[in-house]
């Protein structure tokens, strides 16, 4: 037998294999929304005909609550999370969560696990997810009138745990990652859209992930919002409907320029992108890994590092400012971190 211990043999859990034993759960029915019920983490029962299990009536959120080194947990940007959980509901014609309602169901289970949050750099994942319960399959064609919202949490650790490996990125021009109306709502249908074309490039060219490029102009990944990186200067699409707006990507925009980043945000072009790394950074931006460096791109089956194929200091630098502010070692001017 070992004479070490466990916490230095064993590896931590998978990012979101693990949630913790405390759920939240609020129902939507005759038009309004039940008092919320905090119960232990377990099966939910719902009818084999659920609408959500038919016909994917469904979005969620994630973001992170971070315990800092005075023992205090802070949520990271929840208000926008919660807006943006609003908006998906509305664009798939879902009744929208009540946003006070939603704010507590979170504080409330945050507060209930308090000491299952991992220490810095690792954090507590949330999940609010809303799915439609009705029991009609042939409801095809129409909302379903009674919903489920619940938030899960699940504790993460260390991102990069491995070390932080530059990633191997496929450009893709001929597929879409979802439906083009679709693109700014987070919900699991966009998910299932993209992992066939995701699995295809990843057993083809051994790629990370996939660059959604339809048309030759330049979206996101199949789960991050993509940056472009150099000496004073980020290049990142603008907003339109047709890609997932992250509060990581907003957020690193917004403390971009007091860091000596110029933001210009606007559609661009593979090409392009193509001669921005040749001597630049490129890197993917989301809740889970904050800022992740890539170091290759494939495109029409030829490799193009990006830069010296490592991950660059410019995007280190980004990455530690953000995660500073969320840890609580840089002051947070933004009024981003709501403290639980
Ligand atoms: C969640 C998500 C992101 C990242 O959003 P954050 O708010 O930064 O976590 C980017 N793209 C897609 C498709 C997503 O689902």
């Amino acid at each position: 037998m070992s004479a070490q211990p466990q916490t230095q043999t064993t590896p931590r859990p998978a990012f979101g294999s693990v949630l913790t034993d405390t759920m939240a759960v609020a129902t939507f029915r005759n038009g309004q929304w039940s008092d919320h019920e905090v119960r232990k983490t377990g099966p939910i029962e719902i009818s084999p005909a659920a609408h959500v299990l038919h016909y994917s009536s469904t979005c969620f959120e994630g973001f992170k609550a971070y315990k800092w080194a005075d023992g205090s947990v802070n949520v990271f940007r929840m208000s926008s999370h919660i807006e943006r959980m609003c908006q998906s509901a509305r664009a798939l014609a879902l009744p929208e969560p009540d946003a006070d309602q939603l704010e507590t169901m979170i504080a409330t289970v945050i507060d209930r696990v308090r000491d299952q949050v991992p220490d810095a750099p690792g954090a507590l994942y949330m999940r609010p997810i809303l799915f439609g319960t009705t029991p009609n399959i042939g409801a095809a064609a129409s909302p379903p009138g009674e919903l489920m919202l619940m938030v899960l949490a699940s504790p993460v650790w260390d991102y990069f745990s491995g070390g932080m490996k530059p990633l191997k990125i496929y450009v893709e021009t001929e597929a879409t990652r979802c439906a083009s109306h679709l693109g700014m709502v987070k919900t699991g249908g966009n998910y299932a859209a993209a992992m066939g074309p995701t699995l295809a490039a990843k057993k083809k060219y051994g790629v990370d992930q996939v660059l959604f490029c339809p048309g030759g102009e330049v979206q996101e990944t199949g789960a991050a919002n993509f940056l472009l990186i150099r000496q004073g200067k980020i290049l990142t699409r603008s907003l339109d409907a047709t890609f997932l707006h992250g509060v990581t990507r907003d957020s690193l925009l917004r403390i971009a320029p007091a860091i000596g980043y110029q933001v210009e945000e606007r559609v661009f072009t593979v090409d392009e992108m193509l001669a921005w790394v040749k001597d630049g950074e490129a890197a993917l931006s989301g809740t889970a890994a904050v800022l992740a460096g890539v170091g290759t791109l494939v495109r029409d089956g030829r490799e193009h590092k990006v830069g010296n194929g490592d991950v660059g200091p410019h995007t280190m630098k980004l990455r530690a400012a953000l995660v500073g502010i969320q840890q609580g070692e840089i002051p947070d001017t933004h009024g981003w971190l709501h403290r639980i």
